[in-house]
């Protein structure tokens, strides 16, 4: 049972959580909701412990497309970085902005960037292109992502001054969003050759999540004295981190997904 130990714990983590917002709200949507992720997240944890090698594939698919399709396109809940502004701007703080306090503002504390790696609907697809291991070294265009980040707060607030802003319109900017970075996502993998270029460059939602993720708890650590610099850690990481390094700022430390691949790669188990 030892080492099942994580899952067990984060699955009651995340039922404490939903009963109560069921018990403070009165709501049984947030009792339904962190159930269901708290138990997909368990499980995968509980796959990936018994040595099942897709078991993070499997949480980014039950979290990933249940809030796609479930909340996003059924529900018609905004769950976008738009979505989001437009919560926050309108005082409603719901799913929306729950969500993102969550998994992406103040979670990344504790979990840095786990949402990337285990729940994000849009990487999900990603993920299944071919080129899991980048082609070449990281291109210095990252300040996109800056850019999108005010043009997702400029389009909000253009809407709210244009009287404009409703669920409906927020709905029909989720799908236009979600299409958009699905289509610009995959081209960029294809051209770079890098399934995941459109985080390292494009996502506007890494502006939150870098900050955070630099001080995060949980972090992948490299037993320096172990190391033998073989480098095959840095071949297998998709998001070229420098993961042999033990400092906090190593090269592009904020990028980790923790998607566990180099520790596997490791053949002197010198990554924790
Ligand atoms: S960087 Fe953006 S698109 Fe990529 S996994 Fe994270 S939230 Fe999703
Ligand atoms: S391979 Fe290692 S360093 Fe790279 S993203 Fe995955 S967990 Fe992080
Ligand atoms: S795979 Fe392990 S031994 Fe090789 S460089 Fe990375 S941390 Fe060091």
């Amino acid at each position: 049972m030892r080492k099942y130990k994580s899952a067990i714990i984060l699955f009651a983590v995340f039922e404490a959580i939903a009963v109560w917002l069921w018990r403070s709200t009165g709501s049984l949507f947030y009792l339904l909701n962190f159930s269901y992720i708290g138990c997909t997240l368990g499980i995968g944890l509980a796959l990936s412990a018994a040595g099942w090698k897709h078991a993070r594939e499997f949480v980014q698919f039950c979290v990933g497309s249940y809030m796609l399709v479930f909340l996003g396109l059924i529900c018609r809940e905004n769950m976008q970085i738009e979505g989001f502004w437009f919560y926050l701007f309108s005082g409603m703080f719901g799913a929306g902005v729950l969500h993102y306090a969550i998994a992406k503002i103040f979670g990344p504390l504790l979990f840095g960037r786990g949402w990337c790696g285990y729940a994000c609907w849009t990487a999900m697809i990603f993920d299944l292109l071919p080129f899991k291991m980048p082609a070449g070294p990281r291109k210095r265009i990252g300040f996109i992502r800056y850019i999108m980040f005010a043009l997702s707060l400029g389009i909000v607030i253009l809407l709210i001054s244009l009287g404009k802003a409703n669920k409906t319109s927020m709905f029909y900017l989720f799908v236009a969003g979600n299409v958009l970075y699905y289509v610009v996502g995959i081209l960029l993998a294809l051209v770079l050759k890098d399934n995941r270029a459109f985080c390292k460059y494009i996502c506007p939602i890494t502006v939150f999540l870098k900050p955070m993720s630099y001080f995060s708890v949980l972090r992948v650590k490299c037993d320096e004295s172990k190391c033998i610099q073989c480098g095959k850690c840095l071949e297998v990481c998709p998001m070229d981190v420098e993961v042999n390094k033990n400092a906090r700022n190593r090269k592009n430390a904020t990028e980790c997904i923790l998607c566990q691949k180099c520790k596997k790669a490791c053949p002197v188990k010198a990554l924790k």
